[in-house]
């Protein structure tokens, strides 16, 4: 009979051993991937450490991992990021799949260039498999290469040895109960039960089988939630071991999970997909990625007293709490990371000065309800009326009442917020998270949100993204019961947050991340080059802005003009409209920015429907989208039209203004507007009109486009609702947001006829959707012969970036494929497929 044994590595390098707390890299430090050891090598030389096969081999060169046949899995890692020297100071001497003996050199490695090119050259030993080690070198910090290091305990048997011979005894059938089926942590308590017999033990489901001592193996296996498991134990100790681990895998492992009978289900019991066990998908709602550990964000419920004897004092307690909480708002305001966050702060200010809510807050007071009651009661009851309007715009306010009313009602009940005490790498969980809860955050320590409620609109996105955290929105209410301190990979790109990161995951993560800087950097030093394509082709890049400071930014970032001014921001969130002077200040102010020399699109009016603005009283619709927004509603109120057009025309001598009417469906709009136009322009003794354009963003205007082209000066796609009027998916649906692709070829075959009728009429057409800011588009949207893409000012580098990368003919032939294609998967494949490699981003970095 063989009996597990300890197992000795060697040191796979000379050097001096450095404690893995001290490794300055949270995935290695935090034992991400494993435990282990760090060395600071002093040789050049990494040798393996045991015998055993090349499991892993990165095709630069700079980790390998080893599996020894009794299932311990060794992963060497030479360097800090150093995935990003593609390969340049590495020679790997194994091939995958190879055999190697213990000591046997695997990489070399060019020690000075790794040190100037790369963070450190640290290198790290991890015992992937997770078996206890311990070390045997003492109190030495030297170590040198070849010499035993460690020793691994109870290192399993290979998988297929035969070792104990006799009947094998079986258990009952057990459905696994770990939501996210036997991953790492509960497979590895699984493993290291079952080493603890001497018994042969193997894990069934259905044919396939597995070393029960083996980690690898099980996890290899991938057993899912509902998965029928039986466990066989063959050897002198195979009754107990059975008992034990059948007990062990009906109670999760290790892991809290709803309790499940012991006996088995039918076998034909529907496992959950994989996938969806694995992961969460929500939508985007800030780009980029983070790995974690899961901070559950939850409101503790006031104690609230609902009478209360004397309504002044009541009154007096609500006046001091509310000017508190106006005081608080203000001090947000002044600290506000960006323009977005104080915008919020100060939309809050205003719900707390709004009369009809302390009215009723007061009544109730007088009727001899307590001030915190009261107003408790007023903000919750308007929340709800917001969230049941089925008005998406004031479904998200109600967030925003929720969470003054929070704030009102702690300082009347003088209940502080306590520090949150944050692990490091936390990403923040929650149903929803309110502006409150993120403005004093810890950013070095949060590094993402991952929320069930909110969309890519909702205030908790428009953070994320001025705190530059990646987060996902819309996830599925599952994501509340991850327990706090579970590691999780946060993927925002993909909407994605996956629930057990595997090291290769990590490591992509890892290395795509240190891309993004390198290519941020160097998009960054290039911005105020023009974007002109590899063969001679310029285009203009523009910025979608919505105040001066922005204008301001896209300038210092290598705007080329306006492309977009949404000028709803000076209309939104305020109780009367601005003035015609207010107007007008603001506008000229834009246009001064710009100057003599660059375009300045300003975009008439486009609310109502989503949009409501509180001084123009509206009847509720019941398809906003479908409403009167637009300029379907400044024709309806004329007046409001006639006073922005004077406002714009002030400016007029001051950039080279346009203007842009949307939502434009029809032909007679756009005369009406034009004849509304040249009225206020005569009036105001002006001879020579701005350009006028028109947005096409409903299909009914992309299909005409022919005959819209000869009244206008240009056209700019608004690929935003373009899509989704085209595919009839609400643009801010959690769960069609991954569908309502722009990228989708109904879309592309829009705006291709868009810009053959505009260049058939010599007209311009631009794009300033959020398409126009995805890189990823712009081969494609260059290619069906767009004139300007107008971005999102942090965009602006990258998109002209993306531009002088390409080849204007490869965009024709890519756009012409497009065309021709099923779905926008298909299109996003074309395109991704064409991009250059990771690695050889890095080396055009570095050049
Ligand atoms: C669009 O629809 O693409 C657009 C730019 O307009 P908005 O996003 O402001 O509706
Ligand atoms: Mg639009």
């Amino acid at each position: 009979m063989t009996v597990p044994q300890p197992l000795q590595l060697l040191a796979p390098l000379s050097g001096v051993l450095v404690p893995l707390d001290h490794v300055p890299d949270p995935v290695f430090a935090n034992r991400v991937i494993g435990d282990g050891l760090c060395i600071d090598p002093t040789s050049q030389t990494l040798c393996a450490p045991l015998a055993g096969v090349v499991s892993g081999l990165q095709a630069s060169g700079h980790a390998i991992t080893i599996t020894h046949e009794g299932g311990a899995q060794i992963l060497l890692h030479i360097g800090l990021d150093t995935v990003n020297l593609a390969g340049k100071g590495f020679n790997a001497l194994v091939d995958k799949d190879q055999r190697v003996e213990a000591g046997q050199a695997l990489i070399e490695f060019d020690a000075d260039h790794i040190a100037v090119h790369a963070r450190s050259l640290m290198t790290l030993m991890l015992v992937v498999s997770a078996e206890p080690f311990s070390m045997l070198t003492g109190d030495s910090a030297k170590v040198v290469g070849g010499q035993p290091l460690l020793e691994l305990g109870h290192v399993g048997l290979a998988d297929d040895a035969p070792v104990n011979e006799g009947e094998a005894l079986v258990s009952q059938p057990i459905s696994l109960p770990n939501a996210n089926g036997l991953h790492a942590r509960p497979a590895a308590v699984f493993a290291q039960a079952a080493k603890g017999f001497k018994a042969d033990i193997r894990l069934h489901r259905q044919q396939d089988s597995a070393n029960g001592k083996s980690l690898v193996a099980i996890m290899a296996m991938q057993p899912a939630l509902g998965d029928v498991l039986t466990i066989s134990a063959t050897g002198e100790d195979a009754a107990a071991a059975i008992e034990t681990l059948a007990e062990l895998l009906a109670d999760g492992c290790g892991e809290s999970v709803a309790p499940v009978a012991v006996s088995a289900p039918a076998i034909e019991a529907a496992p959950v997909a994989k996938s969806s066990a694995m992961s969460l998908q929500g939508v985007c709602a800030s780009a980029g990625s983070a790995l974690g550990q899961v901070v559950q964000v939850v409101e503790r419920k006031l104690e609230i007293a609902e009478a209360a004897g004397d309504p002044r004092a009541e009154l007096q307690t609500l006046d001091r709490a509310l000017a508190g909480a106006l005081a608080a708002l203000q001090k947000l305001r002044d600290e506000a990371a960006s323009e977005a966050q104080e915008e919020i702060f100060k939309a809050h200010q205003e719900l707390l000065e709004d009369p009809s809510l302390l009215e009723q807050a007061r009544l109730l007071i007088n009727q001899g309800k307590s001030a915190a009651f009261a107003w408790n009661s007023v903000t919750e009851a308007t929340a709800e009326l917001f969230k049941a309007s089925g008005n998406r715009f004031l479904a998200e306010r109600a967030l925003d009442l929720a969470d003054v009313g929070q704030r009102v009602l702690k300082l009347m009940l003088d209940v502080q917020d306590s520090a949150w005490e944050l692990p490091d790498q936390a990403i923040l969980v929650a149903e929803q998270l309110t502006p409150s809860q993120t403005a004093a955050l810890d950013t070095s320590k949060v590094v993402g949100f991952a929320t069930v409620g909110g969309g890519a609109t909702s205030h908790v996105a428009i953070l994320a993204r001025a705190l530059g955290l990646p987060a996902v929105c819309g996830l599925p209410a599952e994501v509340l019961a991850l327990a706090n301190g579970t590691r999780v990979l946060l993927d925002a790109d993909k909407g994605e947050l996956h629930l057990d990161p595997d090291p290769v995951s990590i490591e992509q993560l890892q290395a795509e991340r240190e891309q993004r800087t390198l290519r941020r950097q160097r998009d960054l030093e290039q911005a105020s080059l023009a974007a002109t394509t590899r063969d001679g082709h310029r285009f203009e890049v523009t910025a979608n802005i919505a105040s001066l400071a922005e204008a301001e930014q896209a300038i210092e970032l290598g705007g080329e003009g306006v492309g977009l001014l949404r000028s709803e921001f000076l209309y939104l969130e305020r109780s009367s409209a601005p003035s015609q002077d207010e107007q007008a200040a603001t506008y000229s102010a834009i246009a001064r920015a710009m100057g003599p020399e660059r375009n300045l699109v300003v975009r008439t009016l486009d609310v109502g429907g989503d949009k409501p603005l509180a001084y123009v009283t509206m009847e509720a619709e019941a398809n906003p989208f479908l409403g009167m927004r637009g300029v379907r509603l400044c024709l309806e109120r004329p007046q409001l039209l006639r006073e922005q057009f004077r406002a714009i025309l002030a400016s007029c001598a001051l950039a080279r203004l346009h203007i842009m009417l949307p939502m434009v469906s029809q032909l007679s709009e756009l005369r009406l507007a034009r004849q509304i136009l040249e009225e206020e322009a005569a009036s105001l003794g002006l001879t020579t009109l701005p350009k006028l354009g028109i947005m096409i963003e409903v299909p009914s205007a992309a299909l005409m486009a022919d005959v819209f082209a000869p009244e206008v000066d240009f056209f700019s796609i608004g690929t935003n609702d373009l899509t989704q009027y085209t595919l009839a998916m609400d643009r801010d649906h959690p769960r069609l947001a991954s569908q309502a692709d722009s990228f989708h070829p109904s879309v592309l075959r829009l705006i291709a006829t868009t810009v053959k009728a505009a260049h058939d009429h010599g007209k311009w057409v631009g794009v300033c959707g959020a398409m126009a800011s995805e890189p990823l588009a712009v081969p494609l949207l260059l290619g069906l012969g767009v004139d300007e893409l107008s971005a999102s000012v942090p965009l602006i580098p990258a998109i002209k970036a993306a531009i002088r990368d390409v080849e204007l003919r490869d965009c024709e032939a890519i756009a012409r494929h497009a065309l021709t294609l099923e779905s926008a998967g298909q299109v996003r494949e074309t395109l991704l497929s064409r991009r250059p490699s990771p690695s050889t981003l890095s080396l055009v970095s570095e050049s």
